[in-house]
């Protein structure tokens, strides 16, 4: 009886155990990342190796996928380009992903086909075990392009020069519609938005910039929150555990506004848990391929953990605590130089954007004096701490020099000389040069004073000796014989 008694205990324990342990084990499943950078190491796909391309560029990387993807052509563009969708996996839990809904956010559209790679991987590769969780379980979709005219020119908007985000309700976009129709018809559990944000946002009270921001939208004005939204708060705290194993402190929150024209809001509010991502800057990832590379991190394991159900044992607390989203970089913040205007010295802070101009594929920088003042409230991708420093302005080279006769030694005696701009002839009007020094065609000269919103071009000097130029927002240090070469435009 007693030993009996004792079996019978023991093998409830046993029963109790392994009832206990199965689903406590499943519901912490995550993916280390080092197994996930591997896999972005594997199938990252290198046809696309910057954020500007268009849709032929993709079109060929849609039409040969392998028969695992259901391709569909859910509607046109504006100007006629196809509107793709691509569905993979046998499960149950459906989840609508879309990218590019803004043609000149483009990192996550790159980490999708990454992701496309990586679902065709063969059965040998390690990974199947989560390939075969999310086939198994998941019925995935992904619209990988929706704002295909937008992309062609790199802009935010579609070619009726309407932002899709702020058409979710009136759908007077093809764009719109197609995204609309696509959410309806499929009626997915889970969304994922996903977005860039420009390179200023900073993680609030950090000079840290939000290289991922998330957010999971309301869905009305009292910002409530129902299954539907926490179950997309639990999923964001997720990829914000794996963010901070890989980028501590680069995570940010957006402002929970209900939105009620936007698309990531009414998703939200029509039964789909709704995720936002949004890339923002990496120090010296100006092509955001690193950050794509962290799309394809969160967004394999988000996937994943939706699998498993282990996005459960995540909580909204988590999500909570995530720090909010600012405002408040520049990419060049020069602290305490000194300066004169109308014969009076005084202090200031100048602070510098760089605004993008794609040439084909090659990016270029145009800077701009963005503010000057008391800018102890910001921070600098770049900053230069210049107390003891004397703003100094710079002469235009005296003569037109062909471009041909520039190179880097006659360039850099210039700017010793106290030259930071030089003409050339009007043929090379539009072209991409890469010396450290201002080249402009006849008309444009630059002003050699820089105002608010001129491009900045000044010395900063010490002891009356010229030690860094800024050119265009770039800095170029005198001492050094070889400055990293940059790219500018002919003016
Ligand atoms: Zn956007």
């Amino acid at each position: 009886m007693k030993t009996s008694s004792g079996i019978s205990v023991l093998f409830i324990v046993i029963l109790f155990l392994c009832y206990s342990c199965q689903p406590a084990k499943e519901s912490t499943d995550s993916i280390p990342p080092a197994l996930l950078e591997d896999a972005y190491a594997k199938y990252k796909a290198p046809e696309i190796d910057n954020r500007r391309y268009g849709y032929e560029v993709i079109a060929p990387l849609i039409a040969g996928r392998k028969e695992i993807f259901e391709t569909t052509v859910l509607g046109e563009s504006v100007e006629g380009r196809p509107i793709n969708a691509l569905t993979y996996g046998e499960g149950t839990r459906k989840v609508l992903l879309w990218s590019q809904m803004h043609g000149n956010e483009s990192t996550a559209t790159m980490a999708l086909f990454d992701l496309f790679n990586f679902l065709e991987g063969s059965a040998d590769d390690g990974f199947e075990s989560i390939r075969s969780a999310l086939r198994e379980n998941l019925l995935l979709r992904f619209i990988p392009m929706l704002n295909p005219d937008g992309a062609e020119k790199f802009v935010r908007r579609n070619a009726q020069q309407i932002d899709l985000n702020r058409d979710a309700v009136r759908q007077s976009t093809p764009e719109g519609f197609v995204l609309k129709t696509a959410r309806d018809d499929f009626e997915p559990e889970f969304g994922f938005n996903l977005h860039d944000q420009n390179r200023y946002y900073n993680v609030e009270g950090t000079a840290l910039p939000a290289t991922i921001s998330f957010l999971a939208p309301a869905y009305n004005e009292d910002r409530e929150v129902n299954a539907v939204r926490s179950r997309a708060m639990k999923v964001i705290a997720g990829m914000d555990q794996l963010l901070q194993q890989v980028i501590p402190g680069q995570v940010g929150k957006y402002d929970d506004s209900f939105e009620p024209r936007a698309f990531g809001d009414n998703i939200q509010k029509w039964g789909t848990s709704t995720i936002l991502i949004e890339s923002g800057a990496y120090s010296g990832d100006r092509e955001k391929q690193y950050i794509r590379q962290l799309n394809f991190m969160i967004l394999l394991n988000a996937l994943y953990e939706i699998a498993t159900g282990s996005f459960d044992q995540y909580t909204e607390e988590a999500y909570h605590a995530i720090p909010e989203n600012d405002s408040k970089l520049m990419d060049l913040l020069i602290k305490n130089v000194e300066t004169t205007a109308v014969d009076k010295k005084y202090l200031t802070d100048i602070g510098i954007k760089s605004s993008e101009v794609f040439l084909d594929s090659v990016l270029v920088l145009e800077g701009s004096i963005a503010d000057w003042g008391d800018l102890s409230v910001y921070y600098g991708h770049e900053e230069i701490e210049a107390k003891g420093m004397t703003l100094e302005k710079g002469e235009i080279w005296p003569e037109v020099i062909p471009l041909e006769q520039l190179d880097s030694a006659k360039v850099l005696q210039m700017l010793k000389e106290g030259y930071l701009a030089v003409a050339t002839e009007m043929q090379y009007q539009g072209q991409v040069h890469q010396f450290p020094i201002l080249i402009f065609t006849e008309g444009n000269a630059p002003n050699m004073h820089p105002d608010l919103d001129d491009t900045p071009l000044f010395y900063l000097s010490a002891k009356g000796k010229k030690n860094i130029a800024i050119i265009n927002g770039h800095v170029v240090h005198l001492e050094k014989e070889n400055n990293s070469i940059f790219s500018g435009l002919i003016k």
